[in-house]
């Protein structure tokens, strides 16, 4: 089966197929710089993470784009409002560029502490008013954008047909709900500014379009401005979180769309539920949320919550509970046993048996594939990746089977980036070989081949109830410096 994805915009699964083959240009509505991210938001950037990861996994070449919108986002997501950088600067006694530059590095190292691969780009809204300027003078000019004499430049929906087509709304519905705007200087009232003006804005600039008057932009044409400006006019695929839908994402289809003549502006438009807390979104409005750092103070891993904020597929709900942390350190705590496990038999600190899990790699390679194939299905692909647990821990693996669940085991992880990595070598072999400075490989080399001959020979005897050979050639070992160790799975060996 090929990739299926949720398409917004048709409202059904579809096959994923990029314009170009073997490239994908997509999109990623980033934070909004005013305050300390939270996990909610984390949700909906780590789809976009796991997206770009399965499709490098595919042979994909990717194109990543996540901004960060440090202007111009208003406290009710359209034109009304303060903007939020501005509450920000008021709250922390900081101009508001300080503020923007201190959430967008928290916002990166956030990314890093999760496992990010980090976007190809990160663009920033205040260094793209030239590129926003651009397309506000075409629409100016094609008649979809008219200026009032206060100077604030709104987009015309009327001049738009297809506006509605991404969020459904038909634009009669959508005047209830709508106020007439105080100044009724808007010619519909749900015209969207794309550039306003406002004297006691702190973030102002010269209009970057003929006629212009000083002000600053809206926050729709910033993400128009900044992903056309890297991805061409047709993307691939444009992520966000459910509330971005409408206005946002409806906005930047009719600014694009108007301004290119080339629609789609993108193809798959895939928006993630919202994390909740006791059932309400968690918002930073709300005073509810939870940020990165205050999981990771309370000793939970940044793997640990990446597990906890992807096991629940990104078209439900999910709820946020501190159980469902521990829930995740429970469960990668098994994934890291059985990955240890498995390292050790590979590298003969453990004996191995005759199972070579070739079939058993090939069904849990494909159930992971299929779980992710179906629109990014995560909690079926974790669903995958215990089952393989499960029946590994009752397998007795041979050398070249242990190597190859490894193999699949880092595939999982490469995917995911959830499962965290191999046991170190300190787990894997025993502290004095990583003493020593060996990694795994090394280490692996590092227990001579006549010691693992020892170990399986004395494993012979037990099975044979010879338990004085037994007893002769574990006593063998520790003159040769090595401890048995006997575990559920099996007996292995450490440096005595
Ligand atoms: P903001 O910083 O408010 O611009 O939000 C950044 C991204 O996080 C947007 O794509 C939002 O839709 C998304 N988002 C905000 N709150 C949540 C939540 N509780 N769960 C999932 N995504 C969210
Ligand atoms: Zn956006």
């Amino acid at each position: 089966m090929a990739l299926q994805l949720h398409n917004t915009l048709t409202q059904r699964k579809e096959e994923f197929v990029p314009a170009l083959p073997g490239e994908v240009r997509m999109y990623h509505c980033g934070p909004t710089v005013y305050s300390s991210p939270h996990i909610g938001n984390f949700r909906t950037f780590l789809l976009a993470d796991l997206l770009r990861r399965f499709l490098e996994d595919r042979g994909y070449r990717v194109h990543q784009v996540m901004n960060v919108t440090d202007v111009g986002h208003l406290t009710n997501d359209a034109d009304e409002g303060e903007d939020r950088m501005e509450i920000a600067a008021r709250r922390e006694k900081l101009d508001p560029w300080k503020i923007a530059r201190k959430y967008e590095d928290e916002f990166r190292e956030c990314l890093a502490k999760l496992h990010f691969r980090v976007p190809h780009e990160i663009p920033r809204a205040t260094e793209h008013i030239a590129e926003m300027g651009a397309i506000i003078q075409d629409l100016l000019r094609k008649g979809h954008a008219y200026q009032v004499p206060s100077g604030n430049v709104y987009f015309a929906i009327e001049s738009f047909p297809g506006y509605g087509k991404l969020s459904k709304k038909v634009i009669e519905d959508l005047e209830e709900g709508y106020r007439v705007e105080v100044k009724g200087e808007k010619r519909n009232p749900k015209d969207f500014a794309l550039w306003k003006v406002d004297p006691k804005h702190i973030m102002q600039w010269d209009a970057p379009f003929a006629g212009g008057v000083r002000g600053f932009p809206g926050w729709h044409i910033e993400c128009s401005a900044m992903s056309m400006k890297y991805l061409g006019p047709n993307l691939d695929v444009h992520t966000g979180g459910e509330d971005n839908l409408f206005p946002h994402h409806e906005c930047e289809v009719a600014q694009s769309e108007a301004h290119t003549g080339r629609p789609p502006f993108a193809r798959y438009w895939l928006h993630v539920k919202h994390l909740l807390v006791d059932g309400k979104k968690m918002a930073k409005s709300q005073g509810n949320f939870v940020t990165v750092q205050q999981v990771l103070d309370k000793g939970y891993s940044g793997v640990e919550l990446r597990y906890a904020l992807m096991r629940v597929h990104y078209r439900q709900t999910s709820n946020f509970t501190w159980a469902g942390l521990d829930e995740a350190r429970t469960a990668l705590n098994r994934v890291r046993e059985s990955r240890g496990r498995v390292a050790r038999i590979a590298t003969g600190r453990e004996p191995a048996g005759p199972d070579d899990l070739a079939p058993e790699i090939a069904r849990a390679d494909a159930a992971f594939t299929t779980a992710l194939e179906d629109d990014l299905n995560t909690s079926e692909a974790l669903a995958a990746v215990f089952e393989f647990v499960r029946v590994l821990n009752k397998a007795r693996p041979s050398v070249a089977g242990a190597d190859a669940a490894r193999r699949a085991f880092a595939r999982f992880e490469d995917v995911l980036g959830c499962l965290g990595s191999e046991p170190p070598p300190s787990e894997v072999l025993g502290r004095a070989v990583l003493q020593g400075g060996a990694g795994l490989e090394a280490g692996a080399s590092a227990v001579p081949a006549e010691v693992q001959t020892l170990l399986a020979q004395r494993q012979a005897a037990r099975k044979a109830k010879d338990f004085a050979e037994a007893d002769r050639l574990r006593d063998e070992l520790a003159r040769r410096g090595w401890k048995i160790v006997d575990t559920p799975q099996g007996p292995r060996l450490e440096p005595a």
